[in-house]
């Protein structure tokens, strides 16, 4: 998936523009900057790449989660559902607004289980955050349904799936706001940085003076800007905007290359007996970032993540003992071990997690293996690749 793959002479220009005018910050110096407008170029750009009215571009996939929330109006006390297979960052995310993050089971999508969903609302959920992760998403119309029904926002979390879409729209836009991160691991990649897209006019002025300190961005004096409300720093710098004003004109070569990898593994994986891909919506289309499939058990599902790392393939991740990815081993985030004390409400929610099992979630991760598409794979590489991919799980499959 890895826009980091790819770089060079676009992203160069769009970096040497940004040192030529002498201005590095997104905001004011409007007589220094030779009209250049870095993070405005990039917002632009993506909005009309994700058919939303707005975009706000900020520092990261994380602060775009935390200003979401925030513009959103989510706070102290208030639950968001989330899914127990993500990154990290969501559950952060949430809990940097004050609010609760409350997971909820997965299903062969490996995203939100709408029926775990539906069971996990209280009277104090404001927010369902599907994950799309390793690039394909969750059953959203059931979700919307959902939300729709008990006054809920959908807020996706997009950032592990840009450019790929769910009933004909992008990724990211289905929701009332859709997060993206641009960290450099991710399809397109501004080293770091994120962005939020919306059709909510309050929303995004409210992301806009949030991710700046509360400015409200009416004239062209900072100095005598009002501030309507309490805001932080999320801005992005117009150095990390530039690089991603090239990558995001490349985001469709990319998918490409993506697809086309993706397809030439798919095929040699898929054919053999016991093996099961992860299920896609109907009427979602991938961005074909990760090969997800499941095993016929944990057991063998770890026998082969070991014969593949064994093969030379690398790549290919067991997320179910990871500690990024899978809340089981998030051992620092249940065990409530922040510098300084939380709030009551998150530590005793806490505390109740550590005991809470989700054995539905256990079921696919214990069996699941996901392998990374790369873009800069040549066609010989791609198909010793897929071949080596077969080989090896024909073996763990056949010596049960
Ligand atoms: C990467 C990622 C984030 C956070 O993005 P950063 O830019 O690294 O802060 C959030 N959610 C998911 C699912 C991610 O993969």
């Amino acid at each position: 998936m890895p826009g980091f793959e790819m770089f060079g002479a676009l992203e160069r220009a769009e970096v040497q523009d940004v040192l030529d005018s002498g201005v590095l910050m997104r905001y004011g110096f409007d007589g220094m900057r030779n009209g250049h407008w870095k993070a405005k170029e990039l917002e632009k750009a993506l909005a009309a790449r994700m058919e939303t009215r707005y975009a706000q571009v900020v520092s990261s996939g994380t602060a775009a989660l935390t200003v979401a929330l925030a513009s959103a109006g989510i706070g102290a006390g208030d639950e968001v559902i989330i899914p127990t297979f993500t990154f990290v960052a969501s559950f952060e995310a949430v809990l940097s607004v004050g609010a609760i993050p409350v997971l909820a089971d997965i299903d062969d999508t490996l995203c939100l289980n709408p029926e775990a969903v539906e069971k996990a609302i209280t009277e104090r959920t404001k927010a369902v955050m599907p994950v799309h992760m390793c690039g394909s998403m969750a059953d959203l119309r059931p979700l919307k349904t959902i939300c729709e029904k008990r006054g809920l926002l959908l807020i996706e979390d997009a950032c592990q799936a840009i450019g790929g879409s769910y009933e004909g729209k992008p990724l990211g836009s289905y929701g009332n706001l859709g997060c993206f991160s641009f960290d450099y691991v991710k399809t397109i990649t501004c080293g770091e940085g994120g962005a939020l897209i919306t059709d909510n006019e309050a929303y995004y002025l409210n992301a806009d003076h949030y991710s700046d300190h509360g400015h409200d961005h009416v004239g062209s004096d900072r100095g005598a800007e009002t501030h309507p409300f309490l805001g932080y720093n999320f801005r992005i710098s117009e150095l990390n905007a530039a690089v991603g004003v090239a990558q995001v004109r490349r985001l469709d070569d990319f998918l490409r290359i993506q697809e086309k990898h993706y397809r030439i593994l798919e095929r040699a994986v898929a054919g053999l007996e016991g093996i099961t891909l992860r299920r896609v919506p109907e009427t979602g289309i991938q961005n074909y970032s990760f090969l997800n499939f499941f095993m016929p058990s944990e057991n063998l599902a770890r026998k082969s993540h070991k014969a593949l790392l064994k093969a030379g393939i690398d790549g290919c991740f067991y997320w179910y003992d990871n500690n990024w990815h899978y809340y089981r081993k998030w051992e620092h985030l249940t065990g409530a071990k922040s510098l300084g004390p939380l709030g009551g409400e998150v530590k005793s929610y806490l505390d109740r997690l550590q005991s809470q099992v989700f054995s539905d979630s256990d079921h696919w991760m214990g069996r699941n293996i996901s392998c990374l598409v790369k873009l800069g794979w040549n066609e010989e590489e791609v198909e010793q690749r897929a071949a080596a991919m077969h080989k090896t799980l024909s073996e763990v499959l056949t010596t049960v």
